[in-house]
């Protein structure tokens, strides 16, 4: 008998992040005094937050660390730009009862918890109010509620906070709660655990999955081929045997993955690792992140680099979210 006191690693693993900027410095070997004030100043806004394993993925001494550079707090988050505010998609607007979200009409996006495993520099949830917007097992009856109620709901979206940060019993008092609701047939998650904390696929959770009487889509979020390890590829390949839809979404980074053989080599890891690509989002023009935008043509270019390259299968659809549309925008 497993004792239900008795953190497993992954949870480990997630009280024992790296918070401060002068640990991630160090650890990188980048000793550059003006780089550390700014972290240090950017992280009180929106705290720095990286598991130890995705640290190690970056190389020493390299500022421009494509990995890095989606954690590393910056002096550019401190620079107010026009065009770029606190809520871009106007989500307090579709926000009925605390914890859920109902934007487009067949998909309804949960949050179980505020936590995520990393903070992404570019998230447009880096100002959300989530301690106010967590359902708690309180809340729990009103957004059951609220999805008997639609019977047009047919798919659960478990979303950031990273659902799979909560426990799997938690996990597994959601999933029986929702099986109840004939209309639902699909449990999606959007998660970055799996890449960023490979430790999270343990059989415990594997063996939730395939309890689920839900078709279960994971939709990742890597952003560079360079985030997927032999680890994760592990992780991956269990969670496909376990008979899991995986796909991933991207969001287009200056300096990150604003290359076409960039973009095209994160398809082909992800293929090789049983992930096909779904969205490459533009970024959400939110307050701190205008240093990662590109310009829309920009955009478009490197998308048709990436389709004469590659079969149409492992080309992401170009998405942009714009408040009060039906669905997201597909740009291409
Ligand atoms: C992105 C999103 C979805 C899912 O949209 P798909 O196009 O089905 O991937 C659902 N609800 C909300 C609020 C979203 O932001
Ligand atoms: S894991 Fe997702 S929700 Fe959490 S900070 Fe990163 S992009 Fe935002």
């Amino acid at each position: 008998m497993s004792d239900t006191h008795t953190k497993q690693a992954w949870q480990v693993a997630l009280t024992d992040l790296i918070t401060d900027p002068k640990e991630l410095l160090s650890l990188l070997q980048l000793h550059d005094p003006a780089l550390l004030n700014a972290a240090e100043a950017a992280a009180r806004l929106f705290p720095l937050r990286v598991p130890r394993r995705f640290a190690l993925r970056m190389q020493k001494a390299n500022m421009h660390d494509p990995l890095l550079l989606q954690v590393l707090p910056l002096h550019a988050e401190l620079i107010e730009t026009q065009g770029y505010n606190h809520d871009p998609l106007n989500e307090a607007a579709t926000n009925p009862i605390p914890g859920l979200l109902h934007k487009y009409q067949s998909r309804a996006l949960v949050t179980l918890t505020s936590a995520c495993a990393v903070h992404c520099r570019y998230c447009f949830r880096r100002h959300f109010p989530y301690e106010k917007n967590n359902p708690g097992r309180t809340g729990w009856e009103k957004l059951f509620a609220y999805l008997e109620e639609n019977p047009a709901i047919n798919e659960v979206i478990l979303s950031g906070g990273d659902p799979l940060s909560v426990s799997d019993k938690l996990l597994t008092a959601f999933t029986k709660e929702l099986a109840r609701i004939p209309h639902i047939t699909r449990l999606r998650i959007h998660t970055r655990l799996p890449i960023v904390l490979p430790e999270r696929i343990t059989e415990d959770f594997l063996a939730w999955i395939k309890s689920l009487s839900l078709s279960c889509i994971i939709v990742l979020h890597a952003n560079h081929p360079f985030e997927i390890d032999e680890e994760v590829k592990c992780g991956l390949q269990a969670l496909r045997e376990a008979g899991v839809h995986l796909l991933n979404q991207s969001v287009l980074l200056k300096d990150v993955n604003d290359r076409v053989e960039t973009l095209v080599a994160l398809s082909e890891t992800l293929f090789a690792a049983g992930v096909l690509p779904y969205y490459l989002h533009v970024l959400d023009k939110v307050q701190g992140a205008a240093h990662f935008d590109l310009d829309h043509e920009i955009a478009k270019t490197l998308w048709e680099g990436m389709r004469s390259q590659l079969p149409g299968f492992l080309v992401p659809r170009l998405a942009a979210e714009i408040a009060g549309e039906p669905a997201k925008k597909i740009l291409l």
